[in-house]
């Protein structure tokens, strides 16, 4: 396998067009790319844009709303992944906003990094209900799924928020303006749902794609890969991540996930309901879903659905339609200190890590 600088000689090398355009949609592809500096090593005609590739960022408003009023109103533990915690929902100044809000004013609010924490907690807690508010992508969802087919504690419950990358894709190819060339498609996901998922992009829509680890390397090779494809208008799918990626993905997550979840039309944040986009608990496991079990706060948390702050540009960044420092939030209104959307508090967020980045409007792109 070439080395990242060698892969990079071998792009520089390409009789490339005057402009193209990549998308990624990983969270994990963009920290590598902006941390590594690759924007600017690569020909400027290059552009690297970030897609929906956080989980966090799409999360929509009522499912944080609903499991922010449920902290507050029910006597529960509510466990949720760290990034989370700070995300807030567009409400009145004087009301509480955000799950770290709730936390602070009483509610039992606890950032976890794995569902098996959520599984220690509701052990320890054997006297409480604890709801887990489970905001992820496949490779968060299959985890929960071999959660339940563990066999997981009557006190746990699921707030389930969980999305399917490719529909997200598939949306965008099937606009007018899907924005990009080629696809760079995220190795983790392929990793558990296999190659194939991707393969659409290729067959339907006649668009280079590459599916790529995290290393520089392997995002350069998948680059590489594109970028020919495209030269040579001979679109395939790639697999540069073959270390880890095998037809038809992990059998065993996939049967979990199959078995545990159903595919349901699902709301994305700032972006509206894309169908066959979300992951819920099958109704065999009704016992174990919050949603059931306090449903008092379905009605209220529905009337915030689509509210996004006043200026958040956060579903257009998530689309790749604008670059996060292209926002007029961007370092002024909005900050990692001061985050106004949620592209700027979650680690997967392309406007979190362009700021981690160093990338500023005065200045160049990462
Ligand atoms: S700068 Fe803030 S408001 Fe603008 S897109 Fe990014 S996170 Fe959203």
């Amino acid at each position: 396998m070439p080395s990242a600088r060698e892969w990079l000689e071998k792009i520089r090398a390409l009789p490339l067009p005057a402009r193209v355009r990549l998308m990624n949609v990983c969270g994990g592809h963009e920290r590598s790319i902006s941390m590594a500096g690759l924007r600017k090593a690569l020909p400027s005609q290059i552009e690297l844009i970030p897609g929906p590739g956080c989980p966090v960022c799409v999360c929509p408003e009522q499912d944080i709303y609903q499991a922010i009023q449920m902290a507050l109103h029910e006597d529960i533990v509510l466990v949720t992944f760290g990034d989370m915690l700070r995300v807030p929902v567009n409400v009145g100044k004087r009301t509480i906003r955000s799950l770290e809000q709730a936390k602070a004013a009483g509610a039992d609010v606890r950032p976890i990094a794995s569902p098996l924490e959520a599984v220690t907690i509701a052990r320890a807690e054997a006297q409480k209900t604890v709801v887990f508010f489970a905001a992820g992508f496949e490779t968060t969802c299959a985890p929960v799924a071999g959660m339940i087919a563990e066999g997981i504690p009557e006190n746990l419950l699921l707030l389930m928020s969980g999305r399917l990358t490719w529909p997200a894709v598939a949306m965008l190819l099937e606009s007018e303006q899907p924005g990009f060339d080629a696809l760079i498609a995220p190795g983790h996901v392929a990793t558990v749902m296999g190659p194939e998922e991707w393969q659409f992009v290729v067959d339907k829509h006649g668009i280079p794609a590459a599916i790529a680890g995290f290393t520089p390397d392997s995002l350069l090779a998948a680059t590489y890969s594109v970028l020919r494809q495209l030269i040579e208008e001979r679109p395939f799918l790639d697999n540069c991540y073959p270390r880890a990626v095998r037809p038809g993905g992990n059998h065993l997550a996939r049967q979990c996930l199959e078995t545990r979840m159903e595919v349901v039309d699902a709301p994305w944040r700032g972006i509206g309901i894309i169908p066959a986009s979300g992951f819920e608990l099958r109704p065999a496991f009704a016992d174990h879903n919050a949603r059931t079990r306090f449903p008092d706060f379905a009605e209220d948390a529905r009337r915030h659905a689509g509210e996004m702050p006043p200026g958040c540009d956060c579903a257009r960044v998530v689309l790749g339609k604008i670059t996060p420092t292209e926002c007029r939030l961007y370092e002024t209104a909005c900050t990692p200190r001061n985050p106004v959307g949620p592209c700027m508090v979650s680690d997967e967020g392309a406007c979190r890590i362009w700021w981690a980045a160093g990338v500023r409007k005065s200045r160049d792109a990462a």
